[in-house]
């Protein structure tokens, strides 16, 4: 009687692990068909250049084997065996959009951030699961934007915003190894946090121009005994520097004197470092404010992975019965910075910490591109921060964001013209994604799959992190 019980125990423990493994496996609509082609003659277009910043009409674009072969207006070129015909219908047609900011956490977020025209994103905190997943990408197993990651976040023991997912060093020695382990495990790209030291921030610095890494990250602050000064940050070499919030609180004090914003433009602007603004995601925290929590719940939050929720509930608590106004006038700030910025004549990026702080997949890039137009920036000026500035940061330039022979086929159809009105970009049409082509449904399917992150694997994978950087 024993074994049979201990039998059926295993058959029904077997059984619940397949249907547990099953119920957490990727969505169909993330798998490519390999047999799909990835050449075509995309006609009756209006190509949207974002080197010029305007629209030509009756253009046409040749894409073999996933890589752009020609552009061009007027009469159509020959069209090689194999290649298909794709109208345009006369809508616009521009290189994907570049998201320099966010955090992935499972499948699902790459399928809300194609689903919206986001064809890159630079994810700001490596865990192992990245690389593999980017490298499965590239190789077009599955159907999500290039993903490029940074290595864990970098920040020193007991920082003020400390948190359980850094991985935490004290000193030279430890932030030195800490650069090695991250080369070693095949990151490339280093994320610097508020918190580090001067003496591990210098060893940081050292050991990736030993290694030939790039850094990105939030600029150091140094501890308190020992305060490291905002120009610091601007001599690094960073390849871009997160958050105007940051900025403003480490630069500024968070004090709003005109002319302090105007000699702070200045001086980035001479550095010739890019700023990555991120006002999306102080603009989310400043609604969560103002509607005393219920923006967390908004439908665009449908994406958001409910173990990072879980993991935010007491920071949306305290937010959400905050009793202040400040954080309307301090976004407002935000804008106005960025602003000051732009006029100075600071490049700009798009990032916009798309996975945390109530902040989804995909929709948010389209509204940090609408807050850049706010800050002043015409909205052809906005679409060239979301792609050749994009590039550019990431050592890309003439292979991603740009549309002319040898970039890349990551392609969006828009259904009116965004130079005109940012707004259009929340109607994407069509996107292509290394020469495969997406239509309406299957981009109504990627925006269903990215409503079902799956809690299992991110448990997994956060398990993973933490034993990897313990
Ligand atoms: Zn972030």
């Amino acid at each position: 009687m024993f074994r049979f019980f201990m039998a059926l125990g295993l058959l029904v423990s077997a059984v619940a692990a397949i249907l547990v493994v099953w119920a957490h496996q990727l969505p169909g609509v993330m798998r490519p068909d390999h047999d799909a082609p990835r050449s075509y003659l995309i006609i009756n277009a209006g190509l949207l250049d974002p080197a010029t910043g305007s629209v030509q009409a009756n253009g046409h674009v040749m894409v073999i084997d996933g890589r752009i072969a020609r552009t061009g207006t007027g009469a159509l070129p020959a069209r090689p065996d194999g290649v298909e015909t794709i109208d345009a219908g006369g809508r616009v047609l521009m290189p994907g959009l570049i998201d320099m900011h966010v955090h992935v956490f499972d499948e699902t977020d790459l399928a809300a951030g194609l689903a919206r025209g986001v064809t890159t994103v630079r994810n700001m905190g490596g865990f192992p699961f990245h690389l593999p997943l980017a490298a499965r990408i590239e190789r077009g197993e599955i159907l999500g934007p290039r993903l490029l990651t940074t290595g864990p976040i970098l920040n020193e023991v007991g920082g003020r915003n400390g948190n359980l997912l850094h991985e935490a060093v004290e000193g030279a020695d430890e932030a030195r190894a800490s650069v090695r382990r991250q080369y070693a495990a095949g990151f490339r790209d280093l994320k610097l946090y508020s918190n580090l030291s001067r003496e591990s921030f210098a060893a940081i610095r050292d050991e990736a121009a030993i290694l030939g890494m790039t850094m990105s990250g939030h600029p150091v602050e140094g501890t308190e005994a020992d305060p490291v000064d905002f120009a610091v940050s601007l001599d690094a070499g960073f390849r871009t520097l997160e958050h105007t919030e940051s900025i403003v609180w480490h630069a500024l004090n968070d004090e709003t004197d005109p002319e302090g914003v105007r000699q702070l433009a200045r001086q980035i602007a001479a550095s010739g470092t890019m700023i990555d603004p991120t006002l999306v995601v102080h603009e989310n925290l400043a609604r969560i404010v103002e509607t005393g929590g219920a923006h967390i719940s908004r439908p665009a939050m449908a994406s958001y992975n409910p173990v990072v929720a879980g993991f935010e509930q007491e920071n949306f608590e305290f937010w959400s019965h905050y009793p202040h106004d400040d954080r309307t006038s301090m976004q407002a700030f935000y804008v106005e910075v960025t602003a000051a910025l732009h006029e100075a004549g600071v490049r700009l990026t798009v990032g916009t910490d798309s996975g945390v702080m109530a902040t989804p997949h995909g929709v948010s890039t389209v509204r940090e591109m609408e807050l850049l137009v706010d800050a002043g920036l015409t909205a052809s000026e906005a679409i060239r921060a979301a792609t050749l500035n994009g590039a550019e940061a990431l050592g890309l330039d003439g292979q991603i964001g740009c549309l002319a022979a040898g970039c890349a086929a990551d392609l969006i159809l828009v259904a009116g013209d965004p130079t005109q009105d940012i707004a259009w970009l929340y109607q994407v049409d069509a996107v292509m994604r290394d020469g495969r082509w997406l239509d309406r449904d299957t981009l109504a399917g990627l925006e269903e799959a990215g409503h079902h992150p799956s809690s299992l694997r991110t448990w997994w994978r956060l398990g993973q992190h933490l034993r990897a950087i313990g």
